[in-house]
């Protein structure tokens, strides 16, 4: 189908933002000055942030004035962008506004480090200030970075090596998204297969086990062939970490990257800890898996291929509305209400697929706009549950904006994936409620067994990982392909435990996966995941107190440190408890699934 063809109520409701393309050309000329981001006016306060509370207040309201603004712009833009990626109207719009942002960004980056050159006097005189009481937590965490920043000669040295230092990920990105071809994997009746990044999962996913096996080798061998090259690009993140983490005076790079939000690096280490010293549900998990599959070992290619047949059930689009709506009724009717408005009148999801419109699914938005959602949705149980997903977020920012001003109204990427999680969870609960044959319910654990394999205890394991290489690193022991391999291969063996046969291949698994490079982002899934799972619980099970505090934290945006927001919800990431439950929970379902399949 073309767009054109798409009838409007399977749009979003983006002419709720402008009425069309005119209008908002109209409005980004009215910022612009000779085609140009027009920054005079925030220019002005260039140099005078000493000055006073009331300097300073106004260059805030101003720089944000215009960052809302621009938002607004670049969401309408990027909209119609992905509705249609070959109209070349809508893609020359958001190539302009790329522009116009990547403006605003260069012109605007003298405003944090002439806040960061301020004296340790004005910094606690502007925290204090009355004038300044609604910006308090945004001006506490830049000032935080004091101690850590340096001289100016220092911080244009710094700045100066940025591109330099980001070689290494650049490189294994062409290397491995353009340059490494994966060839072919053969079934068991000879038929070949072409591997791509995109379809080696679904390969993995096969009840082909000759097919499974093939493209798990062949697609590690590839890797395995460059295994010094990619060797030396992970060392080069892991040092690039390390210099960072050391200029700037950090004990170590986990210290540097968890210092922004106020993470103790505890936090971190005891989600290791608390994982290793608990696999064993796991370790049942696959030997139920090998059960199930009715093998005689299990590999680590059997691992993503479905338990049961996929579910025939097919869900259509206004029966999955219904379904989300009395799965989230734990929430309180305002919550419903809001999210029934919100996908019928308020039009926030284009929901089918259409010519040349992107593929996947996102929530999106700004402040000034609703919580779009694009979906290509094809009626399987599977996109409901990515539908709630995405209402998840929707709902986060939908309840953050209306509380929060402008400056606290997004969330950080610690507490990203918690609402979707949460909403996921609560379909999952109302669904295993509801559905009465076993077949549903098998494909509904295994589905949320899978799930939290793959962010809780896949994702600690790749945590451990990447401590483990910084630490090496830290401590001049060379990251040598063997050593990165006989490390990767360690953590593989006791993650998977003595059920599994660990294949060999996999301690090259490290030199795929682009995570790595993201400088300690990974542990986010397990913290998330662990969160979520401790929230939907107290909600399920709790009273009116732990509803509000949920909605609460809903409501809470970026106005506090992330594992403060989380705490007020009554979830303590400074103890182990959130993994234990989660980890418990999973322990629970493997029971559920063993005591179905009998
Ligand atoms: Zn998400």
């Amino acid at each position: 189908m073309n767009r054109s063809e798409v009838t409007k109520e399977n749009r979003w409701k983006v002419e709720a933002i402008f009425n069309d393309l005119e209008d908002w050309k109209k409005a980004l000329n009215s910022l612009l000055k000779d085609n140009k981001l027009n920054l005079t006016n925030l220019l002005q306060y260039k140099g005078k942030l000493h000055e006073g509370p009331e300097v300073l207040k106004k260059s805030l309201d101003a720089n944000f004035n215009l960052e809302r603004q621009l938002t607004k712009l670049y969401t309408y833009a990027h909209l119609r962008h992905d509705e249609d990626i070959a109209d070349t109207e809508n893609k020359g719009a958001f190539i302009q506004m790329m522009g116009v942002m990547n403006d605003y960004g260069v012109g605007m980056s003298w405003f944090e480090p002439e806040l960061l050159s301020l004296s340790e006097e004005k910094m606690k005189e502007y925290l204090n200030s009355p004038a300044l009481k609604d910006f308090r937590f945004h001006l506490e965490k830049i000032f935080r970075m004091k101690p850590h920043t340096l001289s100016k000669e220092e911080e244009r040295l710094i700045a100066l090596s940025g591109n330099a230092l980001s070689t290494s990920y650049k490189t294994f990105s062409a290397l491995n998204d353009a340059d490494l071809k994966f060839g072919e994997a053969i079934d068991s009746n000879n038929k070949v297969y072409p591997i791509t990044h995109g379809n080696y999962q679904v390969l993995l996913r096969s009840p082909d086990r000759t097919l499974r096996q093939n493209a798990f080798e062949t697609y590690h061998h590839v890797f395995a062939q460059y295994q010094n090259t990619l060797a030396e690009l992970l060392r080069g993140a892991v040092e690039r970490n390390i210099f960072n983490a050391r200029a700037r005076r950090f004990p170590s790079a986990l210290d540097a990257a968890l210092y922004p939000n106020k993470i103790d690096p505890k936090v971190y280490r005891q989600l290791i800890s608390t994982v290793k010293q608990n696999l064993k549900p796991l370790y049942r998990y696959f030997d139920l898996r090998k059960k199930i599959l009715g093998l005689d070992d299990i590999h680590l290619f059997d691992m993503m291929v479905p338990l049961t047949p996929s579910l025939d059930m097919k869900v259509e689009y206004p029966d999955a509305e219904k379904l989300l709506i009395d799965a989230f009724k734990p929430l309180g009717s305002d919550y419903t209400s809001a999210i029934e408005k919100g996908l019928k009148s308020d039009r926030w999801v284009d929901r089918y697929e259409n010519k040349n419109k992107r593929s996947g699914a996102y929530s999106s938005g700004c402040y000034d706009t609703d919580p779009y959602i694009l979906m290509n949705y094809k009626n399987l149980m599977r996109d409901v549950f990515t539908l709630a997903h995405e209402a998840g977020h929707s709902m986060h920012s939908l309840l953050t904006r209306k509380t929060q001003p402008y400056h606290y109204g997004d969330y950080p990427i610690f507490l990203a994936e918690v609402a979707s999680t949460f909403n996921e969870e609560l379909l999952n609960h109302h669904l295993l409620n509801t559905l009465k044959s076993d077949q549903e319910k098998i494909f509904l654990i295994t589905q949320k067994l899978d799930d939290i394999r793959g962010t809780l205890f896949r994702q600690t394991m790749f945590a451990e990982f990447e401590l483990k290489i910084h630490e090496m690193a830290e401590q001049n022991i060379p990251l040598t392909p063997q050593a990165l391999k006989t490390t990767y291969y360690e953590l593989a063996k006791e993650y998977f435990g003595p059920g599994v046969v660990v294949d060999d291949i996999i301690a090259i698994e490290w030199s795929r996966i682009p995570h790595f490079y993201y400088n300690f982002y990974v542990f986010q899934y397990a913290t998330g995941v662990s969160a979520a799972l401790a929230l939907a619980n107290k909600v399920l099970k709790g009273g009116a107190n732990d509803q509000e505090a949920y909605l609460n934290f809903l409501r809470s945006g970026s106005s506090r440190y992330p594992i403060e927001t989380l705490e007020q919800a009554g979830v303590r990431m400074d103890s182990p408890e959130p993994i234990m439950g989660a980890i418990n929970y999973f322990d629970d379902l493997v029971t559920k699934l063993s005591t179905l399949i009998k």
